[in-house]
């Protein structure tokens, strides 16, 4: 595949932009860039996609997801809302995820997955929960991101909260998808350990994952003092924070993903510098939960790798960036605040912590990278320079609609269509399997 007469944004090192310009696709990997006329002469077969002058960049990674959480949409709650962060679980999402089982889990995936595609979305770590219908969830939602061509690292969510039968059932289930993806070794998808948070998890269990994890060498991805509440209860039975309290248990380091980090102290960030674990912002769930503002431009300046997910509130990666922009500037009362470090979380970080997992270069154009592309119906209105590039990604960028998207050099989307999805068939049968779901639930 040829795209040509493209306004690249690389995303390197330096934040390159390329005009006029074009890149070669072969099988998954970007295999060439140069000029578009000169890559025109060069490769003429097969028919180039023009990108009538307007953005390429890599496509976006969220960092934190939760596919099944599609069915809270409009679902509604008896007697008075919730008020704590508590509650919000107990009341909607631990009733949510017992009302799923397998069909619920692949229509309540199949929806986001389909709105990543749409927002340019293309890899999503994902991490899941369906204490009904546990065993073979993550095949599921893994024969989901094969067949729509998207890049998933998957887990099930650990957690003492429905008992010791459910906990050993979501540990089996990482363990028995990590065996898998050893096994099959398959290009799009990769497996994590996951759990649940501190709160909901004794030292036991803590222990039985980490050993059923070591063999695979995984990461864990886990929820880290979301909410005063997590952190209290650790100090209460554990005599820690939360953050200590899993690098005692030994859960932390460069494979780690930490949801959240809220509510941390400085000892603890040091902590998690030290040990090199990912931190992943998840802004617009912290402010819609109302748990609190992370200090996560602090944790940067303290030398802690902080990504960007969505917690599952949206699969759009420039909706998180420009709330994280605005929270920081507000939280801090500083206009200044999170210019450099908002876009680093998701154009620096993010890349790196996919990159890691894939075992790939993925989220920057060029030369041996995977063919993670999409094209935005964007055309600078200013001039648009490597300095001045945040500036258009957050008020430019971030709201022009995403018109062709490329996952592994698979074309997914082309001009605003879907190329092999009928969206509002599957809308209709999601909404049909809702029903049963809010029944249940
Ligand atoms: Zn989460």
């Amino acid at each position: 595949m040829l795209i040509h007469n493209a306004t690249i944004l690389t995303m390197n090192d330096r934040w390159e932009i390329q005009e006029n310009s074009a890149i070669y696709v072969e099988g998954d990997l970007i295999r060439d860039m140069g000029q578009s006329g000169e890559l025109l002469q060069k490769y003429k077969e097969p028919a180039p996609l023009d990108a009538r002058g307007r953005v390429v960049m890599p496509g976006f990674i969220n960092a934190h997801m939760h596919l099944y959480s599609t069915f809270a949409r409009g679902i509604a709650l008896k007697d008075t809302p919730p008020v704590t962060f508590n509650e919000i679980l107990e009341r909607l999402w631990w009733r949510l995820d017992k009302a799923l089982d397998n069909d619920a889990v692949r229509m309540s995936a199949f929806i986001p997955l389909i709105q990543a595609i749409r927002c340019g979305t293309t890899s999503l770590i994902d991490h899941h929960a369906s204490p009904r219908a546990i065993t073979g969830s993550l095949d599921i939602i893994a024969e989901l991101f094969e067949s729509i061509g998207l890049r998933g690292a998957l887990c099930y969510e650990v957690s003492d909260r429905d008992g010791a039968k459910a906990a050993t059932a979501g540990i089996t289930e990482n363990v028995r998808f990590l065996e898998r993806c050893t096994r099959e070794r398959p290009s799009f998808l990769r497996g994590m350990f996951g759990l649940h948070a501190s709160f909901t998890l004794s030292d036991g269990t803590l222990a039985q994952c980490l050993e059923a994890a070591a063999p695979y060498g995984a990461g864990f991805h886990v929820h880290c003092a979301e909410a005063i509440s997590d952190v209290e209860h650790a100090r209460a039975h554990f005599g820690k924070g939360v953050v200590e309290r899993f690098a005692t248990a030994g859960i932390l380091g460069h494979n780690t993903i930490a949801a959240h980090c809220v509510h941390v102290t400085e000892k603890e960030i040091g902590i998690l510098g030290e040990t090199k674990t990912n931190v992943v912002h998840n802004p617009r769930s912290n402010m819609n939960n109302a748990v609190g503002c992370a200090p996560a431009l602090k944790m940067m300046r303290a030398g802690v790798r902080v990504g960007l997910g969505t917690d599952g509130m949206s699969a759009c990666m420039t909706d998180e960036l420009k709330t994280a922009l605005l929270l920081h500037k507000h939280e801090s009362r500083d206009p200044r605040a999170g210019w450099t470090e908002c876009p680093e979380m998701l154009f620096r970080t993010n890349p790196k912590i996919a990159s890691e997992i894939f075992g790939a270069n993925i989220g920057v154009i060029e030369a041996g990278a995977k063919a993670d592309l999409i094209i935005l119906d964007y055309f600078p209105p200013t001039p648009m320079t490597p300095q001045n590039l945040a500036g258009h990604i957050l008020f430019g960028l971030a709201d022009a609609p995403v018109m062709t998207t490329i996952v592994g050099g698979k074309i997914l989307m082309k001009d605003c269509i879907l190329t092999e999805i009928d969206e509002e068939e599957v809308s209709r049968r999601a909404c049909e399997v809702a029903k049963e779901v809010w029944k249940r639930f």
